[in-house]
């Protein structure tokens, strides 16, 4: 591993090189969802960026750790469960089952841990008991509190000045704390909320203690990488790391802070009130996942996306194009022991350059075109794929690729398709040109493109 790693660090506002802190395990955190409903297309966008990095960072180290979590414990839940009638665990179950069906058609790997705040109490109390013993917390009126005046560092991720910010932000502040900016680390649930037994009484946990308490579970006290949505920074992260720092006696929590940016829905921010909020489960029905992943992948992960027709239309000509030149070399043996070429890892190495590496695997594909001879044709398949297999891209056959169902109604199915060939075929054994041209037209009167080839027919959506 001869060339450094780069990636933006939010804490310090520049990019670093990235050097783990022990190379024979890496790891890395990010804020997953909160499992009360679907998720939109903006929640989807870390899980595709931090997908790419975990895919990167396991190409580079042997052992890579990455937890991504899932809320189950959260007020949301408890209205949507109480409004159906049914335990929390019902309304949670269901949708992070929804959530991990719709990430894994987006082409996102599994975390190595997806761990679940029910299932860490008994660390988030001890946390939450290390916090008030250091003099960082303060129990009151059921509620405990951290202190955010006892973190000479809070407000250094996010450039806030926490005390200015409150003085202006005018906000009714809870008799019992102490100061405007505390947040909650516990707080009482009445009978019938769920609880759970602590030295506070029956209570539930505020939501930035989990992070701090499943990341020092699952990763230790210092972690290589913390990631999530720039909407995190504050004061969700802030919290998580004054919270780690203070219960582990002034230590690092987490060395980079990633980013990424927002998702913009036609140039406008994604909104319940203008009631253009998409959601991911929808957007899989008329859009394949690839093509989906693509979009979030074509922008650099710190800048904004805008999400609208044209781009979900111009991702998937460029996966057309993609694997039409895969399947040119449908019968070529992809060299062995090739990989991705330089100049694409050199990109994604570079605080994780997705639309550089992007240009690099299209430059791929424009050589497989124009490529003569078997050594080159053999090696490009095995770059492409290579590149492909680390952006989650170009994973399925190329003709599982052009049998996708199309975004418009009305086109025909893969198999009618098929069918419709079948008979053209036979027409053409049997000379009748003018049927097979029939058949040819029909097709593309609905969308569907026919070409004669060495191999014999293929077709694909226009
Ligand atoms: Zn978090």
């Amino acid at each position: 591993m001869s060339r450094p790693m780069y990636l933006h660090n939010t804490l310090s506002g520049r990019k670093e090189e990235f050097v783990p802190l022990n190379p024979e395990r890496v790891t890395m955190y990010v804020c997953g969802p909160t499992v009360y409903s679907y998720a939109h297309i903006g929640n989807a966008r870390p899980v595709v960026v931090f997908d790419v990095l975990s895919r990167l960072l396991r190409r580079r180290y042997a052992h890579v750790v990455y937890v991504r979590n899932i809320t189950d414990i959260d007020d949301k839940i408890n209205a949507a469960a109480s409004k159906e009638g049914v335990d929390i665990r019902v309304i949670t179950d269901r949708f992070a089952a929804i959530y991990h069906d719709d990430m894994a058609a987006l082409g996102a790997l599994d975390p190595d841990h997806t761990p679940r705040v029910t299932e860490h109490l008994p660390q988030i109390i001890a946390m939450i008991e290390q916090l008030i013993a250091r003099g960082h917390a303060y129990e009151a009126q059921g509620h405990v509190l951290f202190h955010t005046l006892s973190y000479a560092d809070y407000g250094k991720l996010s450039g806030r000045d926490e005390q200015a910010l409150m003085a202006g932000a005018r906000v009714e502040v809870a008799p019992y704390k102490k100061h405007a900016g505390d947040f909650v680390l516990w707080k009482p649930s009445s009978d019938a909320q769920p609880g759970w037994d602590s030295p506070w009484g029956r209570g539930r946990p505020g939501w930035h203690i989990e992070c701090s308490a499943m990341a020092e579970a699952l990763l230790g006290e210092t972690i290589d990488i913390h990631g999530g949505g720039h909407d995190l920074i504050f004061p969700h992260h802030e919290n998580e790391i004054a919270q780690s720092t203070c219960a582990h006696g002034g230590k690092t929590f987490a060395r980079y802070w990633l980013h990424n940016g927002f998702l913009n829905i036609d140039s406008q921010k994604m909104s319940k009130s203008v009631g253009n909020v998409l959601l991911v489960h929808e957007l899989l029905k008329t859009i394949p996942g690839e093509v989906i992943r693509l979009v979030l992948l074509t922008g650099h992960y710190r800048q904004p996306v805008d999400w609208n027709d044209e781009i979900v239309a111009e991702s998937r000509k460029k996966l057309d194009r993609l694997y039409g030149a895969l399947r040119e070399l449908a019968d070529v043996e992809p060299a062995a022991g090739v990989t991705a070429p330089e100049a694409f890892l050199a990109a994604l190495e570079d605080d994780l350059n997705t639309p550089m590496a992007l240009a690099e695997l299209f430059e791929l594909a424009r050589a497989a075109n124009k490529a003569g001879d078997a050594a080159d044709k053999a090696r490009i398949k095995a770059q492409m794929l290579d590149a492909g297999r680390l952006l989650g891209l170009l994973q399925q056959e190329p003709a599982a690729w052009f049998a996708h169902a199309p975004a418009a109604g009305g086109a025909p199915t893969a198999e009618e398709i098929e069918a419709l060939l079948a008979q053209r075929a036979e027409a053409r054994r049997n000379k009748q040109w003018a049927e097979s041209d029939r058949i040819r037209d029909a097709l593309k009167a609905r969308g569907v493109l026919v070409e004669d080839s060495k191999d014999g027919q293929r077709w694909r959506y226009a």
